[in-house]
């Protein structure tokens, strides 16, 4: 599998030492924390930030799964990521009239580490505060995914390309269209909720006054355009 790198320069070098693209590289493995410091072959402290969505980063990987013929992890990541995408709209929903923004983000991780092995609790808050935010229902998997998904995840049942497809495309839509609305009447949240996910990440290298250098991965899943120009992915034309 070609694995989700993420790659850098130092900035000291590149810009201040005018070295270009000449300037000392780096290349990291993805892991669960999105901060990645590093010193390069110079002695320059850099202070990575990887700015993507933890669901973004999920959709990602499934597909370069199924790209490698692995349509089970397709599934499974997809699964994930549609988890992580109620996580974020949670947060955004829970940010909107909020003042302190980093003191929310706080809570809401407070919050998180009660139902964090629970996926079936954060489902249900996430229904409940969606439909209390906008008067009607999200955009959810039907019986038949959620039980396909189950199949998958819990009991080891290894899918056809076709049937992965199928369940992938149905949780990429429901976090199409729910994010779709997320944008439209949350724009403002969902930009502030990724501002403070970047300085809580760097929080450490924040407080020693270090100067951060946020990255992004250009993948077709991430959430930053106006909802206008968002693009519905075909997931089978993507898998190739
Ligand atoms: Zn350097």
């Amino acid at each position: 599998m070609s694995n989700l790198k993420i790659g850098s320069s130092c900035n000291h070098c590149f810009f201040d030492d005018g070295m270009g693209s000449d300037a000392p590289t780096v290349e990291f493995e993805l892991t669960d924390g999105n901060f990645y410091p590093w010193t390069c072959s110079r002695g320059h402290e850099n202070h990575l930030i990887l700015a993507n969505k933890r669901f973004e980063l999920l959709l990602e990987i499934g597909l370069r799964a199924a790209r490698d013929g692995y349509p089970r992890e397709f599934v499974v990541a997809f699964a994930g990521a549609l988890e992580r995408f109620y996580e974020f709209a949670l947060r955004v929903l829970m940010q909107a009239e909020s003042v302190d923004a980093a003191v929310r983000f706080r809570n809401f991780n407070a919050l998180w580490k009660q139902v964090r092995k629970h996926s079936e609790r954060q489902m249900g808050a996430f229904q409940a505060i969606w439909l209390n935010s906008f008067d009607q229902q999200p955009a959810m998997l039907d019986p038949n995914d959620v039980s396909f998904r189950n199949n998958v995840v819990h009991n080891g049942l290894i899918p056809s390309k076709a049937d992965a497809i199928a369940f992938c495309q149905a949780a990429y839509d429901a976090i199409f269209d729910n994010g779709s609305v997320l944008l439209d009447k949350r724009r403002r949240a969902v930009e502030w909720v990724g501002h403070v996910a970047n300085f809580e990440a760097g929080r450490e290298a924040v407080e020693r006054k270090k100067i951060i250098t946020t990255i992004t991965l250009v993948t077709p899943f991430s959430l930053i355009l106006a909802p206008e120009l968002q693009v519905r992915a075909n997931i089978a034309q993507l898998v190739g």
